[in-house]
């Protein structure tokens, strides 16, 4: 099964570590092992494995495998 569908279209909060702004990126993106955007402010370049989003993401995914079992 591929989880990514179940989140397509959904954003999730990214908070930037350099500058503290916050955005919404697609779910999608987070599923991709180091995943980079650009910041929205200050066009830093984050990787999505050194934020906290990605533990948020893990936990939603472990709670969806739960539902699926
Ligand atoms: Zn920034």
């Amino acid at each position: 099964m591929d989880y990514s569908n179940l989140f397509k279209g959904q954003k999730i909060d990214l908070t930037c570590p350099n500058c503290e702004r916050k955005f919404k990126i697609d779910a999608s993106l987070a599923f991709k092992r180091n995943s980079v955007v650009n910041c929205l402010g200050c066009s830093e370049k984050i990787n999505l494995d050194t934020t906290d989003s990605r533990k948020k993401l893990d936990k939603i995914m472990k709670d969806f495998k739960k539902m699926f079992k």
